[in-house]
């Protein structure tokens, strides 16, 4: 078992600031093999492989990290443009619901 930061046995020596680190970043060594692995970066999270070991993907474990300008971005670029039609009649199904806020009651 090696420490997925610093890539020395998790058994020896501090991995406290391994433990923080780990909280904002993907993995970097495998713990079965302590390889360096080759991690990618995505919009949702990380997938890090190990050639030997196959790879890992970020989960629940993993608190997800405030997404940086870059990746909004490139979120925003795969979100189908907004169908200003389709919001308009949205908001107008709001106000037949909850009235227009503008009326004096
Ligand atoms: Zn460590
Ligand atoms: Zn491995």
């Amino acid at each position: 078992m090696f420490c997925d930061q610093c890539g020395k046995p998790a058994a020896e020596g501090e991995h406290a600031r391994c433990a923080d680190r780990r909280t904002l970043e993907p993995p970097r060594f495998c713990v079965d093999c302590a390889r360096r692995m080759v991690v990618q970066v995505t919009p949702t999270g990380w997938t890090a492989r190990c050639s030997r070991h196959g790879e890992l993907a970020s989960s629940s474990r993993t608190p997800r990290r405030r997404t940086t300008v870059r990746e909004f971005q490139e979120m925003a670029r795969e979100l189908p443009p907004i169908d200003v039609e389709q919001w308009r009649r949205d908001r107008e199904a709001d106000d037949a619901i909850f009235g227009d806020d503008r009326l004096d009651h």
